[in-house]
């Protein structure tokens, strides 16, 4: 990169070059396409942001648009109508995915999960699903690869039935088979979960949002049932990553919501994509799923841009703190942070009186 000599630089080039040049004109356009009056009420409220705070450049969204336009509720659990077709942002081939390790995971609760590890060709980033019950197995993961001994498969997890000390072989044997929980039901259509990273509502006890509640939720809703899959992807901050998030966070403070600190940093409202779940899904083998989810821009994006997978019915999540009198999450950013999913990113939620 070309510095200029100081007696030409423009003020933002007096900045180090690894800060971020000012807005130009094409990317406030794209923000003031995307929410012009909220943007430019924020800006009323909050100081001009000096250069070295935003980002370097605008970060496309990879997945659907959102809208704030009104989008059609549905009740807890019709079965989701997409026919107006995928959006076109989607992309046309699903990423190659690969599950490189699969461990089983006593929990906590008491509830058996094995953690499957999935390495892609689109990112470098350690993507997981975490799969309830026995009956899902990975085709990547169980196919046989060049060379390898019974003890290289078992060490990377593509075993049937128990590991126990002493086993020979990966294939099914009676005591690795009788050691298992008894047979899931599969009747029923797996009961899926895209769920994003959220270091600060996962690990850092955020009240802030309630990513943390909802992958709990999600573990017991799949440990009742003995069967599900959450698709855990390494997107932090909805794909801004964790120190934008952070910035977005003291926007926050100074009067911005979710949406609007997003975009003043020059981020889009969302930047997730969903199609390595998408690809991870079929690898384990589901084309038709329940989807549990309030966000309608992800039922159209996991299901793919050719519809590989097909969401038969949406399981809404009502966040706990308005289902019962106690527990969950309740702080009123979290309220706010609420609101603004359902008002500007049209979350199919409704909110309590
Ligand atoms: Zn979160």
């Amino acid at each position: 990169m070309v510095v200029p000599s100081p007696s030409t630089a423009t003020p933002a080039a007096e900045f180090p070059s690894f800060l971020s040049p000012r807005l130009d004109a094409a990317d406030t356009a794209i923000i003031d396409g995307q929410q012009p009056s909220a943007l430019a009420l924020a800006l009323d409220h909050t100081p001009a942001l000096p250069p070295s705070i935003i980002s370097p450049a605008f970060t496309p969204a990879s997945t659907v648009p959102s809208t704030p336009a009104p989008i059609p509720v549905l009740s807890n659990t019709s079965s989701v109508d997409t026919a107006a077709g995928p959006p076109s942002s989607l992309p046309a081939v699903l990423p190659e995915v690969e599950c490189v390790v699969r461990a089983r995971i006593p929990t906590t609760s008491g509830t058996e999960i094995f953690l499957h590890l999935y390495k892609n060709n689109v990112d470098n980033k350690e993507h997981l699903a975490i799969v309830f019950g026995n009956s899902i197995r990975s085709k990547s993961l169980d196919r046989v690869r060049d060379d390898e001994t019974e003890m290289d498969r078992m060490i990377r997890g593509a075993y049937v039935g128990r590991l126990y000390p002493g086993r020979q072989t990966s294939a099914a044997d009676a005591a690795a088979v009788a050691a298992l929980d008894a047979p899931t039901s599969t009747s029923k259509t797996t009961l899926v979960r895209i769920h994003s990273e959220c270091y600060t509502g996962e690990t850092a006890w955020s009240a802030r949002c309630d990513c943390g509640e909802q992958l709990d939720e999600a573990a017991r809703l799949m440990g009742k049932e003995n069967h599900g899959i959450v698709v855990y992807l390494r997107q932090e901050g909805r794909g801004i990553g964790l120190s934008e998030k952070l910035k977005a966070y003291n926007l926050q403070d100074l009067g911005a919501d979710t949406v609007t600190a997003n975009l003043l940093l020059r981020h889009p409202a969302d930047a997730r994509s969903y199609s390595l779940a998408t690809a991870i899904l079929l690898d384990l083998g589901q084309k038709e799923i329940r989807l549990l989810t309030n966000n309608p821009d992800k039922i159209a994006a996991v299901e793919g841009k050719h519809r590989e997978i097909r969401v038969v019915e949406r399981v809404p999540m009502v966040p706990i703190a308005w289902r019962k009198d106690q527990g969950g999450i309740r702080s009123k950013e979290v309220e706010g942070y609420l609101k603004t999913k359902i008002e500007r990113m049209g979350h199919m939620l409704d909110q309590p009186m």
